[in-house]
């Protein structure tokens, strides 16, 4: 999906969002059955942001896509049994094999 080793990934109420300008919307069925919805700009195709049907009130922000984002801080690696040799991940945060639940 990112076309790399790493996605950094910031979770927010989706109350909390606020978003302008047009983003275009494709959905999946993600690995346990929910429906993955991921955002990209319409001009460049740069993923901007997603969420999952079955969790409404929580967005997943790109964090490259944020205004600012100076103050993201990364504390933990998702789905970390799909690591690269060449990306590994940080062993000093914890990790999750899949999503935490
Ligand atoms: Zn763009």
């Amino acid at each position: 999906m990112t076309g790399s080793g790493k996605a950094t990934i910031v979770l927010i109420p989706t109350d909390a969002l606020q978003q302008s300008g047009e983003v275009r919307y494709y959905t999946v069925t993600g690995s346990a059955g929910s429906h993955v919805t991921r955002g990209f700009c319409p001009n460049c195709g740069s993923q901007l942001i997603s969420y999952v049907e079955e969790m409404p009130d929580m967005r997943f922000i790109k964090a490259g896509s944020l205004d600012d984002g100076s103050w993201v801080t990364i504390d933990s690696s998702f789905w970390s049994c799909t690591a690269e040799p060449w990306s590994p991940v940080d062993p000093d945060i914890p990790a999750f094999d899949k999503n935490p639940s």
